[in-house]
């Protein structure tokens, strides 16, 4: 029995047909809910699976897994799946198809997830598919709004613009950008219509010299800026309305359960501009977050994992988030190809990790492995017979210590010291530069290795959701595009007794993708006490390239090109302040001007590191991209930027090697500490907050000795240990 903020839910995702067989319901189910003692199932209800013709809804195999679901006392989450709509729909509106910026209508079809076919669905922005699709959702409430064991529905599997994830090997950035439908259109000129009023308030902000907005297309070549950010902006208005749609329709017949979701990325993790994903727009409407984490598939270290779990809380904003697809097994890449296989002790790392961000449940993506396609043989917890293996016995087992410690998990809030900007909007701007909002996403991976190994935790916010910051210090990475009401905001953040942490370029462009003539942007070149020099492109990577005429870039040693001076070529800046240190140039170098500001870092004779006090707070500016130095992994820019984290906001708990993080704060707290070394064992004595005088671990159940308010712990490689803490 689930009860609503206090059950620590464990569950799995169980059917996705044509997986498993139907004869096999009973045995898998009554294993999942006795043996496993797993709490939750979830079915995708795939819209082409079910719905089979206009009046003919086939739903028998699913009442025969609810049947079976209500008489053991299984729990279950029907997952909504509309990117699967059935052919007869496709055969009367073919017009209705998605077509890319290549001009090409995408038929529906099998792909890797989903095997069932009809993917990738048709596009919302014609009116009979939403009516379709609202018929269907409304009889599949209808059907199972009665069954005493559905616990929630999950009404969007991983929300992004469907199409433009697909695995299609042969495809160019064309085939992957959608959708240039009629009806996306037309939407997309009525949504300019409706954000610009007049055309020639419009034509100011896009350069352009239109007379009707029947005039306007979406962008398909390297433009302005413009075209681009406002493309995606639409779209990320109209997923996020297909969202509210979605719960609007389900809340309307069933309006006592719980409508959730959860992203598939969570930028800026995964550098994905093109699937237009903006996860605060999407979690708005919904009663529950949560994310897909995916730590084998992308090789992440434990910051990102615990990065995942901070991004996704953040655009929770409040509400509890869990983790909705932990993987089972290893994951696809691409016919032999496997990602590595998770072992069984990753589960008990991946999960404590997760709840100590703040997490509030767990689902495995999958119970068996896929029987076909790209995803066949991977994700499953299970053997394909359905027996247990060495990894389902080790879920099950950390399952149920986190259940026992239920209590001390859902009764708090992680306390957050550091806050993190993130804008949607420098992923499109970036897509509209290079294709890609790779160096984006490693920015923030960069800064929050930085975050980690200071043992802080992080709230990540958009400017949208930027007046309410309490956290000491808020970092500011990459900051390509801000409007004058944002810079006053993180101004004011600093003249409020706030610190504030900015790279180079801060504001480089407005709001529309227009260059702006002095930066820092607005009123933070008063905050910072600076003003930047003439920018230049500065990496240690840099090498001469030329652009060729089909839009490549030439990198040919043997070309007679000219050296790059040192400047272009990441130089070593010198840190003088907060430690005396020296980190090379990354992606940009921009020299400063001090107006009021003093100096930290040079180059030369160019300032290139500044700190100013400014109200009751203070403004460091960087001038390159600290961020990109750190995902590399960089000990001195790590560290640098750590020092600065650590002399504005302290941590509850310090290691030194090894993370710790708390658990509660209440008569009983768990401590979980984290060893993140891939290859090697770290111990060291790990401090206890002081009102808690004994420790016992929760998996040997033996006492470990709390001695000077410290344990000396032994963690493996890429492990962790859990104690229960008590006065
Ligand atoms: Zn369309």
């Amino acid at each position: 029995m689930i009860e609503e903020g206090r059950t620590f839910v464990y569950g799995t995702h169980y059917w996705r047909p044509p997986t498993p067989l139907r004869d096999t319901h009973e045995r898998n189910l009554a294993h999942i809910k006795h043996d496993l003692g797993f709490d939750l199932v979830k079915f995708r209800m795939l819209w082409n699976w079910h719905h089979r013709e206009p009046e003919r809804f086939a739903f028998d195999e699913v009442h025969e897994m609810f049947d079976i679901c209500d008489r053991i006392g299984l729990a279950v989450l029907i997952e909504v799946n509309l990117e699967s709509a059935p052919y007869w729909l496709e055969r009367v509106h073919p017009e209705a198809r998605y077509v890319n910026a290549n001009g090409r209508a995408i038929e529906l079809g099998s792909q890797e997830a989903t095997p069932g076919g009809g993917h990738p669905g048709l596009c919302f922005h014609h009116p009979t598919v939403v009516e379709e699709a609202q018929r269907y959702l409304v009889r599949l409430v209808d059907e199972f709004k009665g069954r005493p064991s559905l616990y929630a529905y999950d009404c969007w599997n991983e929300p992004h613009l469907e199409p433009a994830w697909c695995n299609m090997m042969w495809g160019n950035t064309g085939d992957f950008t959608f959708c240039y439908c009629d009806g996306s259109r037309r939407e997309f000129r009525q949504w300019l219509q409706g954000v610009y009023g007049e055309i020639d308030v419009f034509n100011e902000a896009w350069g352009r010299a239109y007379t009707d907005f029947e005039q306007v297309s979406p962008p398909i070549l390297q433009g302005n800026y413009a075209d681009w950010l406002d493309w995606f902006r639409f779209w990320f208005d109209s997923l996020a309305e297909n969202m509210a749609w979605r719960v609007r329709t389900i809340k309307g017949r069933d309006p006592n359960r719980q409508v959730i979701s959860h992203s598939g990325a969570v930028p800026p993790v995964l550098p994905r501009a093109g699937a237009v994903i903006h996860n605060w727009k999407f979690a708005e409407p919904v009663d529950k977050w949560g994310t897909s984490f995916a730590p084998q598939a992308f090789g992440w270290p434990l910051s990102t994992c615990a990065m995942v779990a901070e991004v996704t809380r953040g655009a929770a904003r409040g509400k509890d988030f869990w983790i909705s697809e932990m993987p089972g097994g290893a994951s696809n890449i691409r016919g032999f190809r496997r990602s590595w296989p998770p072992q069984p002790e990753h589960y008990r790392l991946w999960n404590w990790l997760t709840a100590a961000h703040g997490s509030r449940g767990t689902m495995h993506w999958s119970y068996l492995p896929e029987r076909t396609g790209q995803e066949a043989g991977g994700y499953g917890m299970m053997r394909p017979d359905g027996t247990d293996n060495p990894r389902s016995l080790a879920i099950a087992e950390t399952a149920r210590r986190l259940k026992r410690h239920e209590d001390v998990i859902m009764g708090w809030t992680p306390p957050t010291q550091v806050a993190v900007l993130y804008d949607p909007d420098i992923s499109s701007l970036l897509f509209a530069m290079e294709l890609t909002d790779e160096r984006y996403g490693k920015t923030h991976t960069g800064y929050y290795r930085a975050i980690w190994s200071a043992d802080l935790l992080a709230r990540y916010l958009t400017p949208e959701t930027l007046d309410d910051v309490r956290e000491p210090v808020l970092i500011a990475p990459m900051m390509l595009v801000m409007d004058d009401a944002t810079a006053e905001k993180l101004a004011r953040y600093v003249r409020d007794g706030g610190t504030l942490i900015l790279e180079t370029r801060t504001g480089l462009f407005d709001r529309h993708g227009y260059m702006r003539a002095t930066l820092p942007a607005g009123a933070l070149a008063e905050a910072a006490g600076v003003v930047e020099g003439e920018a230049v492109c500065s990496d240690p990577e840099n090498q001469p390239t030329v652009p060729t005429a089909d839009g490549r870039i030439l990198v040919d040693p043997d070309a007679d090109l000219p050296d790059l001076d040192p400047i272009s070529l990441g130089p070593p800046i010198a840190f003088s302040e907060p430690v005396k240190t020296s980190v090379r140039a990354h992606g940009y170098l921009a020299p400063l001007e001090l107006r009021g500001a003093r100096p930290i870092a040079a180059w030369g004779s160019l300032t290139l590191g500044a700190h100013h006090a400014y109200g009751r707070g203070q403004v460091y500016t960087i001038g390159t991209y600290l961020g990109l130095a750190m995902d590399k992994r960089i000990a001195e820019a790590v560290d640098l930027v750590r020092t600065i984290l650590l002399r504005h906001a302290r941590p509850v708990v310090r290691g030194n090697r090894l993370r710790p993080r708390m658990i509660g704060d209440g008569e009983r707290a768990i401590l979980a500490v984290f060893n993140d070394h891939r290859r090697e064992a770290v111990t060291e004595a790990v401090p206890v907050p002081e009102r808690y005088m004994m420790a016992t671990d929760l998996y040997t159940r033996e006492a470990v000795a709390v001695v000077g308010q410290a344990v000396e712990l032994t963690v493996p490689a890429e492990d962790c240990r859990i104690l229960l803490l008590e006065r």
